[in-house]
């Protein structure tokens, strides 16, 4: 790939959705961009200018395709470590940085960095038997909640349990990818709350506003943005929170902190997400410079642009795939009842339950907006049809 300009290459590993709303902000900042992909029909694949198919497993996949690139980063943090380190050693800039990978790929490493820096999260523990949890019954009261350390996703890979016949019918599932058995308390949160950090590599941050986003069936649903009702002191709080972990973990690049919000409004830090995340998605049509931006431009060290709302608030709701395979129609059909909806698809092929898009409307009344999202999303799924 002929690359005679100053303006640099991004090589995204992972062509999903993520990678696809990146090429979108790099394409209109010029910035080049290829992407690593499993096949030609991935989201991404669908956009880029340039992509290669291979194994974001393989040393010399990722070899191959890093050659050319000034940056290397993620759609998801699944590339093994000792690859991303063998990478970096022969001079590859990894962004996000090894350290701060390497926590977020296994929830109890994630949970013992976060416990050793005092910061408040959820009772855990690993479990080998089951008579561990047993005994964390004992301490914690039932429901529980019982998580792989690796390898799930929106959801997938997290199961609340109300008793130890539960608890023992799910540790007969088949443990993949060296993962391990943990449990938690169910926390009993009045909402969750996240927040998204960009930092580059010189250390410039800026910090989005915080945001409330709730899930279905461990689905991220709907994303309000600002966080209604949050106090500007404990938003500050959470800010400043986040800010912090980013700097403890060196990350560069866009980070997410999804929290659990108590009726005492404190907080407990539930994940880390090492990338733009679904719950940043309102930023596209909701902030200044979209989190998809932010993170291109602290990859590659470029100064930061304002995380500010620009509209009083912009709800997210998520598209997921149902009843139309092509969605063409219901997409008209919305764009014309609602011309104020931004509508973003991913080009996927549409299976039941997968995501396949998102909706962002902003203004200022947080029913109607979420009335008028969720209506769209339910129109483009299938399950309404008026
Ligand atoms: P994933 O990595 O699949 O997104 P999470 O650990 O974020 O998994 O859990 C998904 C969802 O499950 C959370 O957003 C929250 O709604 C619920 N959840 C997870 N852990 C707990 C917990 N300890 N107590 C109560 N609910 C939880």
């Amino acid at each position: 790939m002929p690359n005679q300009s100053h303006f640099p290459t991004i090589g995204i590993v992972g062509g999903g959705q993520l990678a696809r709303m990146m090429i979108e902000a790099a394409s209109r900042l010029n910035l080049k961009t290829k992407v690593l992909c499993e096949s030609a029909s991935d989201s991404a694949a669908l956009i880029a200018s340039y992509f290669e198919v291979g194994d974001y497993k393989n040393l010399n996949d990722l070899e191959k395709f890093s050659s050319n690139v000034d940056v290397l980063t993620f759609d998801h943090e699944h590339v093994p470590l000792e690859i991303l380190k063998k990478l970096e050693k022969s001079g590859i800039k990894i962004r996000p940085g090894l350290k701060a990978l390497s926590c977020v790929q296994d929830k109890s490493v994630m949970r013992e960095v976060l416990g050793k820096e005092n910061l408040a999260i959820p009772k855990w523990k690993i479990i080998k038997e089951i008579s561990e949890i047993e005994t964390f019954a004992s301490e914690n009261s039932w429901p529980l909640v019982i998580k792989t350390t690796k390898g799930g996703y929106d959801g997938k890979g997290v199961w609340v349990v109300e008793n130890l016949e539960d608890a023992k019918e799910i540790l007969k599932n088949p443990l993949t990818n060296d993962a391990q058995w943990m449990v938690e308390e169910f926390v009993k949160f009045k909402r969750e709350l996240a927040v998204h950090v960009a930092r580059s590599p010189h250390g410039q941050s800026v910090v989005y506003p915080v945001v409330q986003s709730t899930q279905k069936n461990g689905v991220c649903d709907e994303v309000i943005a600002p966080a209604p009702g949050l106090s500007e002191e404990n938003a500050s709080k959470i800010q400043a929170l986040a800010l912090n972990i980013a700097q403890t973990l060196e990350v560069t690049g866009v980070f997410s902190v999804e929290l659990f919000e108590l009726e005492n409004g404190e907080v407990l830090i539930n994940e880390l997400a090492m990338r733009p995340h679904n719950s940043g998605h309102w930023s596209i049509d909701g902030a200044v410079t979209s989190q998809f931006e932010n993170h291109l431009r602290a990859i590659l060290d470029l100064p930061l642009g304002s995380p500010k709302l620009n509209a009083h608030t912009t709800v997210m709701v998520n598209i997921l795939g149902g009843k139309f395979e092509d969605m063409y129609k219901p997409f008209m059909h919305c764009m014309a009842r609602d011309p104020e909806l931004r509508i973003h698809l991913y080009g996927k092929q549409v299976k039941p339950g997968r995501k396949v898009g998102h909706v962002n409307i902003s203004g200022k009344n947080v029913e109607d907006l979420l009335s008028r999202a969720h209506h769209a999303a339910d129109y483009l799924t299938g399950t309404i049809t008026e």
